[in-house]
């Protein structure tokens, strides 16, 4: 853990950055969104990609008003298809979250959701507004800790649009790929699954390729729906 969980209330939050690019990772890659980065996160991984937004509190405050301003700005720039709400984590800021993302779909715009799959109660609460989840498994190998529970009941929550990611690295073990597996066939939806390999340069050194196929290789034989997806966005150069 990094810190105390904190809720942020409704009128305010904390925001890293706000930006346009095109989504780089899963199963919506490519498609165009507005991204905008929440400050904290109850994990710790070891290949992060945006560190600065680990610490509780990280970011700026601020208000919805600020936000609403700065997303309407840059969807009358270039048309969007969604808002990714992502992080940090973003289910830390659920009572934010809440009304912005009614007010997104009166925009137009579909709500996006990056999670790390371990607040199971604010997914019960965002599961009808959101048109697409993006949800980790944490590997214990990658943050130091088990969360194998949080996930099982996180995935009681998601939407029909939802999708699992399980970013992978040399330390991935075959025996928690299994225990991947065991909560992907046991959820109530069988979602989606996507194995993404980490980008080097991070802080975790790359899976071997014969390692990665083997493991979709096993999800594959579990009757699961697999693929692999790499994050092209770092490939692109985009934020
Ligand atoms: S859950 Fe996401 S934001 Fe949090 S430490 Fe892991 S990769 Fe970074």
């Amino acid at each position: 853990m990094s810190g105390p969980l904190k809720l942020s209330d409704a009128a305010r939050a904390r925001v890293v950055e706000v930006f346009s690019s095109l989504q780089g990772e899963g199963l919506r890659a490519g498609e165009p969104q507005i991204f905008v980065r929440l400050g904290g996160c109850n994990l710790h991984c070891d290949y992060c990609d945006e560190p600065d937004t680990i610490p509780i509190p990280s970011g700026e405050i601020w208000p919805a008003a600020r936000l609403k301003a700065a997303i309407v700005r840059l969807n009358i720039r270039n048309p969007h298809r969604a808002v990714s709400w992502t992080g940090g984590e973003p289910l830390l800021h659920l009572k934010f979250l809440e009304p912005l993302m009614r007010w997104t779909r009166e925009q137009g715009l579909e709500n996006y959701l990056e999670t790390n799959g371990t607040h199971p109660a604010a997914m019960r609460a965002l599961a009808p507004l959101c048109d697409a989840v993006a949800m980790d498994i944490k590997l214990p190998s990658s943050t130091g800790r088990e969360t194998w529970t949080l996930h099982r009941d996180f995935l009681k929550e998601t939407p029909a649009s939802a999708f699992v990611k399980v970013v992978l690295t040399a330390k991935s073990a075959e025996a928690e790929w299994r225990q991947v597996l065991d909560l992907v066939r046991e959820a109530p939806r069988r979602p989606p699954l996507v194995l993404q390999p980490v980008t080097p340069g991070y802080g975790a050194a790359p899976i071997p390729p014969a390692r990665l196929a083997r493991f979709q290789d096993l999800a594959r034989l579990r009757g699961l729906d697999v693929r692999i997806v790499p994050q092209w966005h770092h490939l692109w150069g985009l934020p």
